[in-house]
């Protein structure tokens, strides 16, 4: 790990990046991408102590969208921030209370999902958790009852013969399994059959953001020998999460060039809104969604964006007649776990703001997002119902 760098040699200093970063928008604590991204990386590589600041990039890929020259400044910032934390990481409890949120959960997985989320909620554990560090005003995932794995091994689905597996990612497998379900019920209605092995793990977003970047080459290795076997067999694998999505695509070959070309695997996942719109396209996927069904608010996460596929789960919506537009009003802020962190929740909200002003004046009866917790952030917020695409797709066709 330490050996990977990204090449800063590519930026032309336009500083069009920093223009579009919304921490940098909102404290002077951060200098901004092209400062600390490219600028800095070349004292990195003289051998320069790291400059503090990096710790408030979230990790949002703003700056990757924007720049016009390609240059991948968030891995440069998540890379030497992992290199900087393994010699010394400065909230290891808490960051690592945020960022493995899947061996938490087995660790405390006997304990009913009520008891867990009450004694979460209880504002003396809150004022503990705020004293290691995470923020007793951010809003905090509720643990489903039983995970999306467990359900769907339940589940009976229609022998169709056409199998697709379907990476779902922590936020849906913990804490929001209703839009796994919503998907396989989606995916079924297209003629597949889901299945979603037990090998897979988190890909290892919310380690890279705190530093934990060996941790997160652990779970890559695990969860792209499954990818490979599932692809072998022409087994699509699919993901309605744009963080993994995004993190198998293109992060897993940045941070790890060596375990992607010995595995010999194309790390890409298929998106699943975009797998729906193609069925659709193909008269494989039709659903009755009559109209005058409410209107709707899509918040594109920036992850999705980051992707550069379009907003296929907005596109999906549309396609189905939902009277939906875009908030077109930028990021959540919460950026997977930034939002939870004492020293980042201000600021988290701050970067929000702009969005939850655009929700509160919509007069929409929802707001439809793919990521988890840009849906945990804005309903957090603003109060208003949030939902999975897929999900608010399958209750306005079962109406
Ligand atoms: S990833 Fe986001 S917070 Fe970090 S530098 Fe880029 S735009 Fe700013
Ligand atoms: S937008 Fe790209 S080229 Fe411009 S300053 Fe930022 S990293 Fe450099």
């Amino acid at each position: 790990m330490n050996a990977v760098h990204v090449n800063p040699d590519a930026c032309i200093a336009c500083t069009t990046c920093t223009v579009y970063c919304p921490v940098a928008a909102q404290t002077e604590a951060f200098p901004g991408p092209r400062m600390i991204g490219p600028a800095y990386e070349r004292f990195r590589l003289l051998g320069m102590v790291e400059d503090p600041s990096l710790s408030w990039c979230s990790n949002c890929k703003n700056c990757d969208i924007a720049c016009p020259q390609g240059v991948s400044i968030a891995s440069i910032n998540m890379m030497a921030r992992a290199r900087e934390y393994e010699k010394a990481h400065p909230h290891f409890l808490r960051d690592w209370i945020v960022s493995h949120s899947e061996t938490l959960a087995h660790l405390i997985g006997p304990v009913p999902a009520g008891l867990k989320n009450g004694v979460m909620q209880n504002s003396l554990v809150r004022g503990i958790l705020d004293m290691i560090g995470i923020d007793r005003k951010a809003f905090m995932p509720s643990y489903a009852p039983r995970r999306f794995r467990t359900l769907l091994k339940d589940l009976r689905q229609p022998k169709t013969g056409r199998k697709v597996a379907l990476f779902p990612g922590c936020y849906v497998d913990l804490y929001d399994p209703q839009a796994g379900l919503d998907l396989v019920w989606a995916l079924n209605q297209a003629g597949c059959e889901v299945v979603c092995p037990d090998a897979f793990c988190c890909c290892g977003v919310p380690m890279v953001a705190s530093g934990f970047m060996l941790d997160a080459g652990v779970n890559a290795k695990r969860n792209l020998i499954e990818v490979k076997k599932l692809k072998e067999q022409g087994i699509p694998v699919l993901t309605a999460c744009p963080s993994c999505e995004l993190m198998f695509r293109e992060e897993l070959p940045t941070f790890f060039p060596e375990l992607v070309s010995s595995l010999n695997c194309d790390s890409a996942l298929v998106d699943a809104q975009e797998f729906l719109l193609e069925a659709q396209s193909r008269g494989e996927f039709k659903l009755d969604v009559k109209p005058g069904a409410g209107r709707y608010l899509y918040h594109a996460p920036c992850h999705m964006r980051a992707l550069g596929i379009g907003l296929p789960g907005f596109e999906l919506l549309r396609r189905f007649g939902v009277d939906v537009r875009p908030a077109s009003a930028g990021c959540c802020g919460i950026s997977g776990s930034y939002g939870f962190k004492k020293e980042k929740h201000e600021v988290s909200i701050k970067v929000g703001a702009e969005l939850f002003g655009v929700v509160r004046d919509s007069g929409c009866q929802a707001v439809a997002t793919e990521c988890g917790t840009c849906r945990l952030q804005i309903a957090g917020a603003t109060g208003a119902e949030c939902r999975h695409p897929v999900s608010l797709l399958r209750s306005l066709a079962e109406r």
